[in-house]
């Protein structure tokens, strides 16, 4: 196993948009999570990897004593031999904040700026504001971290194509390494869900998100950040290694409460209260889980689902490799249709989504459904 990601549930103010896995910091049991989360971690002893993520939540609502005690552990028993990711706010990153993750390896920063436009952040229900986003990236250049992704959203209610154009201007003068920019997705039990629900508010619609997207991709391709998947932008040597164990379908280890991990054949899923997970840890010593065994099937359709979110696209003699057999034994029929109405290619070893078939991803990935 070579990757790892640790989940931060807490935030100092819940987003108007966000399903994850995550509660209000004020008056939760940090301390106690912290240690449950160390002794879930202990259960691997002492490891080399290539990258760890620590995400959420956000982790940066944690105060220093509290960092200091999950990264003095995490890095005395895990040696990070390539990628150490830490999730941030840029209203939360204090020097103080920058100069333990630095000390403790540290050497990428993903900075939740989400938009420029001081209105859209107030509706989105984000703590910062758009003078929060470049005094971050002052103490991140200052403190020489300078591994940094910049991670928005598009799509936004009230959002014109104007904001994305200030976004990329903003993004041309700042140069972060990488950028990830989704479309906003409305979850269900969100505050923006049941805004839409009762009419109090709407979002573009599909034609309009298409543009937006492509005025994103190639506004970035632009500014030479060449997108590599279907959300995310960054050259070659600077695109984020430990998402790309995901998309890839390689195992990776995942701790804290809702966190989820894959063994290569199970796929699981920590319990997701906060509560829930710390006394799990306190009265049996492990954490409650969902296993999720995946029969051959599965995996089949897993690895094309997330291959093909990357601009690469999967290899075939990969797919050989891991499963001893080729891709078109399984999906030699859905290949060639797909082929034929130009939604996807076949170069060099490998299938990818056109540009035509990355706007309909999801009915694309749909099709390789077994
Ligand atoms: S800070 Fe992130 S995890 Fe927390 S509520 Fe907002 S979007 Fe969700």
């Amino acid at each position: 196993m070579d990757s790892m990601y640790i989940h931060i549930p807490f935030c100092n103010r819940i987003c108007t948009y966000c399903d994850f896995n995550k509660v209000l910091i004020k008056n939760q049991p940090v301390d106690d999570y912290i240690e449950a989360l160390i002794q879930e971690l202990s259960a691997y002893g002492d490891m080399t990897l290539k990258t760890i993520y620590v995400g959420g939540g956000t982790p940066t609502a944690l105060n220093e004593a509290q960092l200091n005690r999950l990264l003095s552990y995490v890095t005395e028993h895990f040696k990070v031999t390539d990628e150490f990711t830490f999730e941030a706010n840029p209203d939360e990153l204090t020097t103080s904040k920058l100069d333990i993750l630095k000390n403790y390896g540290v050497n990428r920063v993903s900075l939740g700026v989400q938009t420029f436009n001081n209105d859209l952040l107030k509706v989105l229900g984000r703590t910062h504001k758009k003078d929060d986003i470049f005094n971050s990236i002052n103490h991140l250049e200052k403190i020489g971290l300078t591994n940094y992704s910049i991670d928005l959203m598009y799509n936004l209610p009230g959002e014109t194509f104007d904001d994305i154009d200030m976004s990329l201007k903003y993004i041309s003068e700042l140069k972060p390494k990488h950028v990830s920019w989704y479309s906003l997705i409305i979850e269900p039990h969100t505050v923006f869900y049941n805004k839409i629900k009762a009419g109090k508010m709407s979002i573009a619609g599909s034609i309009e998100e298409g543009e937006k997207y492509d005025k994103v991709i190639h506004g970035l391709s632009a500014l030479g950040y060449p997108q590599y998947e279907i959300s995310n932008f960054a050259t070659k040597v600077h695109e984020s290694h430990h998402n790309k164990t995901y998309w890839l379908n390689e195992p990776y280890i995942g701790a804290g409460a809702g966190s989820h991990g894959y063994t290569g054949d199970v796929r699981y899923y920590n319990i997701k209260p906060v509560n829930h997970y710390i006394n799990s840890m306190k009265d049996t010593g492990s954490v409650v889980k969902e296993e999720l065994k995946l029969a051959l099937k599965d995996k089949y359709e897993e690895e094309m689902f997330l291959g093909l979110r990357l601009n690469k696209g999967v290899s075939e003699q990969r797919f050989f490799d891991k499963y001893n057999t080729s891709i078109d034994s399984i999906y030699g029929k859905v290949l060639k249709e797909l082929h034929a109405k130009k939604l996807i290619k076949r170069e060099s070893g490998f299938i990818s989504l056109t540009e035509q078939g990355r706007m309909i991803g999801n009915d694309v990935f749909a099709e390789f459904l077994l």
